[in-house]
């Protein structure tokens, strides 16, 4: 075994909580140590529905804290991820027998300023158009849906591609001081001496290292990992419930997405996805326990596939299919039944017992970030230092504020008038300010190195591997970046004889 290494905290899993909390800690001035056991955010992090949102349907559930929490929120991540993160546009189909509309307006009235100043959180006012009553048509908010959709309201969330929230937090975890370790499993945590005695494993054995606290953000296996490798007995529970989601060739040309509202009950999203797709999602299945890779089952394609039918002018069928992906919610056991009604709100398990350890509970990309510091405030006892300030530090990339992507857009399209405006944006959206260093020097695509299809070039790959802890082919396909959506299986399979080349 390696000598031992000390940090302050140490925090075990790579999705967006753990780094999350790595990137606020180290931004205080901690000795962080982040070990996850796969690739950052591969678990459910990159597997959510992509809304950076308050849950219009959580409104029903009268969880109006979490709600208005998340509201506020959204404007900050519009601010600190403009190219990440942008509004999204949703039409809700009115259908009289499922709820009158004044219901509607008056739980979208309180949508449009639960989040504000109002109600004591964020600004004035959201900087998102208000929600309002439209008219659907073929060619304007009804567009891809059946005709007899003819009226309908209009609101706006965020889309945020996840799996990249969750590089850029570690990345800003690390310019911090942190240390990020992939492909690094801890096997066991002890408390021993006033510390933490903690083994971690990856390719090139074990290594032990100690800290003054842990942090416990294991997604899915929160309470398998307190159970076994930490060996400490859990008071609350676990309500596991898988979420699948299926991308269609696009069902319209328009920008704005759709929330059904589907016989069951549930809601059910089509969201405007790369270009060229159609995401539709979610299920929710109660899972008695965690499979190393979920994935979706035929009995959820068929639920997706019939849920949206209902509404789209295409039918749509499990042929339709081009991509699917599975992640399972680590849901606080609140006691309730039925899987759509359990609380996605956070909830937060501290040990006070010396030295420290926080367990995380459920929680939504949304809400990651003050996640990241109702866990510092927990450990305040302990690391008095720096009070919160991630709210005002762009994640990296983002610092060309919120109106200016079109104004970043332009000024690469004038330094590089020899790449396709559509790749430029595409390139943007993934990595803000910072695509400079993949375009450094370039005049044209020639200048990018072997182009693997996609939108996929030479640049962008070694770019990813240098600086973003991309070592499999995976990682970048779908990821880094979504261009395995983009490519034949042949193009895939090059990018993987080229990363398995370089590594
Ligand atoms: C279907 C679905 C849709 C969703 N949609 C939305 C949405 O639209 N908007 C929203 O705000 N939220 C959404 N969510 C919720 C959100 O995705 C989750 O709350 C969030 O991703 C949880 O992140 P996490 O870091 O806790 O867990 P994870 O992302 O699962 O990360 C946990 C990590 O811990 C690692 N790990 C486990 N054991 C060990 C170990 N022993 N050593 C080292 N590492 C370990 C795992 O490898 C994993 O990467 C959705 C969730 C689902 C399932």
């Amino acid at each position: 075994m390696m000598p031992c290494d000390k940090y302050d905290l140490a925090i075990i899993g790579g999705g967006i909580n753990g780094v999350g909390i790595a990137r606020d800690a180290a931004g205080r001035g901690l000795r962080v140590l982040l070990a996850e056991a796969g690739d950052l955010g591969a678990a459910t992090s990159s597997a959510s529905t992509k809304l950076i949102h308050g849950g219009l349907r959580y409104l029903e559930h009268g969880e109006f804290r979490l709600v208005a929490e998340a509201l506020a929120e959204r404007e900050v991540l519009l601010k600190i991820a403009p190219h990440i993160v942008w509004p999204l546009q949703f039409v809700l189909p009115y259908e009289r027998h499922l709820r009158p509309a004044w219901m509607i307006r008056a739980g979208l009235f309180l949508y449009d300023h639960l989040g504000t100043r109002v109600f004591g959180l964020g600004g004035d006012r959201s900087s998102l158009p208000r929600s309002r009553r439209v008219s659907l048509g073929p060619e304007g908010y009804g567009a891809g849906l059946k005709p007899e959709f003819t009226s309908g309201f209009t609101y706006c969330d965020c889309f945020v591609d996840d799996a990249r929230l969750v590089v850029l937090n570690a990345r800003s975890a690390s310019a911090h001081g942190a240390t990020v370790r992939t492909h690094t499993r801890c096997t066991s945590a002890r408390r021993q001496n006033g510390d933490w005695s903690i083994t971690l494993k990856d390719q090139n054995g074990e290594q032990r290292v100690s800290a003054k606290a842990l942090v416990n953000a294991a997604g899915p296996w929160v309470k398998s990992v307190l159970e076994r490798e930490i060996g400490v007995p859990v008071r609350g529970g676990v309500r596991l419930v898988k979420g699948s989601h299926i991308v269609v060739s696009k069902i319209h040309d328009k920008n704005h997405a759709y929330i059904l509202q589907i016989p069951d009950g549930r809601i059910v999203f089509l969201i405007p996805y790369e270009r060229e797709f159609t995401l539709v999602g979610t299920t929710d299945m109660a899972l008695a326990k965690v499979e190393p890779q979920t994935q979706i089952s035929g009995e959820e394609i068929a639920y997706l596939c019939e849920a949206a039918s209902c509404y789209t002018a295409r039918g749509i069928t499990a042929t339709d299919v081009v991509w699917s992906y599975s992640g399972v919610r680590a849901l606080y056991d609140d006691g309730i039944e039925d899987p759509s009604a359990i609380t996605r709100d956070y909830h937060l398990i501290v040990d006070e017992n010396e030295p420290p350890l926080v367990s995380v509970f459920g929680g939504k990309i949304t809400t990651y970030r003050k996640l990241a510091e109702a866990v510092l405030a927990k450990l305040a006892r302990w690391f008095p230092r720096r009070g919160p300030w991630t709210e005002f530090e762009p994640l990296p990339g983002g610092e060309f504020g919120t109106a200016d992507f079109d104004g970043l857009l332009t000024d690469y399209k004038r330094r590089y008038p020899k790449l396709k405006v559509q790749w430029l944006a595409r390139l943007l959206r993934r990595h803000g300010t910072l695509a400079e260093k993949i375009l450094a020097g370039a005049r044209d695509e020639d200048g990018l190195g072997e182009d693997f299809g996609g939108g996929l070039f030479e640049a962008e790959v070694r770019y990813l591997i240098a600086n973003e802890w991309a070592l499999e082919a995976d990682d970048v396909l779908w990821r880094r970046t979504k261009s395995g959506l983009h490519m034949s299986r042949a193009q895939r399979g090059r990018l993987d004889a080229y990363m398995r080349g370089v590594a």
